[in-house]
């Protein structure tokens, strides 16, 4: 059974996120501007658990062949906290992005909700990669919806694709080493819902390698906790945060702070099969 989080996880990843940006001082921009975000949702988050239960609306076409999760989007709900939500990232975010801020926040609410809805439908789960800087905005912006919505669900452990999140068919973002007896229980963690479900500690969740020897696993200095988790068949690699190393850390933040991983993996040669908010 996945591990579950109690009560409002936002609190945790926010002191987490000041934690870290005094540890490694060339984290405090990124982290600054995730505490925002974080912020904006865990309030987000608590509007969704005060407002009325929306009326459940008849489901469109094309919604049909989605997993359950990703029927479930109220847009209607969602689309009068938007323009808070740009106004925020246009006023704190690095310059780029600010701008694309910005600029959709000119724009009228039906584009906005054409780009939230084609996000909630499609991200983790086609062939390619999340495109990060265009995903960012309805990313970070649906992730509490996505993460509520998962935490009312029983997952359905007999997934038949045991690399894809159980609940909505995502690819996972990370790996999570948890305690258990003498060692650590491997599990992955949604990209888009952030829901956990166990899975095999040898065996590569891109493209199901399971030679050990194809099975490379590095770990930085600075991050003794953090695993790249590579693999040399397909290149792509999964980061595993060790939670029997340092019981502290706060899976979605600490991936965040990893900033050197992804310089290294690069130079390796190694892409991320899904990359996290900041883009790598
Ligand atoms: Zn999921
Ligand atoms: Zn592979």
């Amino acid at each position: 059974m996945a591990a579950k989080n109690v009560g409002n996880p936002y609190d945790g990843r926010i002191r987490r996120a000041e934690r870290l940006a005094t540890l490694h001082p060339f984290t405090q921009e990124v982290l600054t501007f995730y505490k925002q975000i974080a912020e904006f949702q865990k309030s987000l988050h608590a509007r969704m658990l005060s407002g009325s239960k929306p009326q459940v609306s008849d489901k469109k076409e094309g919604e049909k062949n989605l997993p359950a999760l990703r029927q479930e989007l109220k847009i209607e709900a969602l689309l009068p906290h938007f323009q808070e939500f740009l106004q925020l990232v246009a006023r704190s975010a690095p310059v780029t992005l600010a701008e694309s801020a910005r600029q959709l926040s000119t724009q009228a609410s039906e584009s906005w909700a054409g780009i939230l809805q084609d996000y909630w439908a499609t991200s983790g789960r086609d062939d390619r990669p999340n495109a990060a800087f265009d995903q960012f905005l309805p990313r970070a912006f649906l992730q509490p919806y996505a993460e509520h919505l998962a935490g009312e669900r029983v997952a359905d452990e007999t997934s038949a694709f045991p690399s894809l999140c159980p609940l909505c068919g995502a690819r996972p973002l990370l790996g999570v080493l948890r305690p258990e007896g003498d060692g650590g229980k491997r599990f992955l963690l949604c990209s888009f819902c952030l829901r956990e479900w166990e899975f095999r500690r040898i065996f590569c969740a891109t493209c199901a390698e399971e030679t050990e020897t194809k099975l490379p696993v590095y770990v930085a200095e600075q991050f003794p906790y953090i695993r790249v988790e590579a693999c040399e068949t397909c290149k792509f690699y999964l980061r595993t945060i060790d939670l029997t190393k340092d019981g502290n850390a706060v899976p979605l933040v600490d991936d965040l702070a990893a900033i050197p991983l992804s310089l290294w993996a690069e130079e390796h040669g190694y892409s991320r099969a899904q990359p996290n908010l900041r883009g790598t």
